[in-house]
């Protein structure tokens, strides 16, 4: 071997490792109704959601998940184009996949959940691949406490951070097990009408130092058209939502947030609530663009110079020069 080939092997260029994230959460079937209009059966679920905003950050996205055989093929080669693998997508083919309803009220921030079929999620024990373990991120999108909490327990490492979404049916049907998962996870997301209902409090501070002792060292309360605070310790950080002129479908809007939020986690590898506000406001970016359209439809259709746009939109909206007395 010549000198300089053994300059060059001893000095190789050390490609960073691109982080890893393994999403678990719903894919499933949406019927939804708002002020502004109705679209029947169309492609949602927490997991979905969370994958295409993540997948604007990092390309190595592992799913978790279950659908029926009714569960169009395209839409999963879809999500293997933007790079999300789908070893651990089970597909039962002789049943429904799960199927959610909700209906909107004037102001776009509340809703009511008409129906929910549990369908193929009922008997859902999750797999993780091989190739899934030793991932760096988890996102647990919402879906039962124990399918998170067993597929915390199926990977052989713990992963560098691990987020929790769940929402209000699971804590009234599954109060038990969500306790359990919440032990277990360093950030919990919510909404505010949900981390009432957790806490028992109305003020959204005394209902964080509550949910705060009960495992999660972080925790975001998302406000939908008013933002998302971060809680930890002593510590609150707020982000706005951005003012938008057109909401056609609040629907996914808090898991493409959970997965702007650990997709840029993740593309940056660092885990410190400074950048994790920063996380927050990509979240917001990727929460803001869902909701545009019905359904997914928007969040297939940016590109990264539309989100770097926006992002700059949040922070103009924040930016202002204060002289305060000494
Ligand atoms: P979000 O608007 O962010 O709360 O998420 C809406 C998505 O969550 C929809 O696409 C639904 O399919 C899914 N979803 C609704 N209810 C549940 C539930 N109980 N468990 C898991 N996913 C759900």
């Amino acid at each position: 071997m010549s000198i300089l080939d053994s300059i060059q092997k001893t000095f190789q260029p050390q490609v960073p490792k691109t982080s890893s994230i393994v999403v678990v959460g719903t894919v499933a079937f949406d019927s939804i109704e708002t002020p502004f209009g109705k679209s029947d059966r169309i492609i949602g679920g927490a997991a979905t959601y969370i994958s295409l905003a993540a997948s604007y950050f990092n390309k190595n996205i592992n799913l978790i998940s279950v659908v029926g055989g009714d569960f169009p093929k395209e839409q999963i080669l879809l999500m293997n184009a933007r790079g999300v693998k789908t070893e651990g997508l089970q597909i039962i083919e002789d049943e429904k996949s799960f199927f959610w309803k909700g209906s909107y009220h004037l102001d776009m921030n509340t809703r009511d959940t008409l129906i929910t079929d549990l369908n193929v999620l009922a008997g859902f024990d999750p797999k993780v691949p091989e190739s899934y373990q030793d991932c760096d991120y988890l996102m647990l999108g919402n879906l039962t406490p124990t399918i998170q909490t067993t597929v915390i327990n199926r990977l052989r490492h713990r992963p560098k951070l691990i987020v929790l979404d769940t929402m209000n049916f699971w804590m009234e049907h599954t109060p038990k097990e969500l306790a359990v998962a919440l032990e277990m996870i360093d950030v919990l997301t919510i909404n505010d009408a949900e981390a009432r209902e957790l806490s028992g409090e109305y003020s959204l501070v005394k209902a964080a130092k509550k949910i705060l002792e009960r495992g999660p060292r972080y925790l975001i309360i998302k406000k939908g058209e008013h933002g998302a605070l971060l809680f930890h310790e002593n510590n609150v950080f707020f982000a706005p939502a951005l003012p938008l002129e057109e909401v056609f479908d609040p629907t996914g809007a808090g898991d493409a947030f959970a997965g702007g939020f650990i997709g840029y986690l993740a593309q940056t590898d660092d885990i410190s609530y400074e950048n994790m506000k920063r996380a927050i406001i990509y979240g917001s970016t990727m929460a803001s663009f869902c909701v545009e359209k019905f359904g997914t439809e928007r969040l297939v259709s940016i590109t990264e110079d539309d989100i770097e746009e926006r992002v700059q939109d949040f922070v103009d909206l924040v930016q202002f020069d204060i002289s305060l007395v000494e």
